[in-house]
């Protein structure tokens, strides 16, 4: 998956790296860190296995994770 590793639950390399859509603000799989600010939203980048649908959420930024730890740790 995300470090080119095969899915962990069927084994398949048939796996996709689905980005945030900077479009869709008030929607998708983010992590707000605000709740009045769209500033304070975080891209959840995907990756999903096309084989079973198995999928991973990862936080890609070390600045941002750090910005998760402040808000919620
Ligand atoms: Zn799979």
């Amino acid at each position: 998956m995300k470090n080119g590793n095969c899915c962990p639950k069927c084994g398949s390399y048939n796996t996709v790296r689905v980005s945030d859509n900077p479009s869709r603000h008030a929607s998708g799989n983010n992590i707000y860190t605000s709740t009045f600010t769209l500033m304070k939203k975080i891209p959840v980048i995907r990756y999903v296995c096309v084989n079973c649908g198995y999928t991973e959420n990862w936080v890609e930024n070390r600045q941002e994770r750090d910005e998760i730890k402040r808000t919620f740790g």
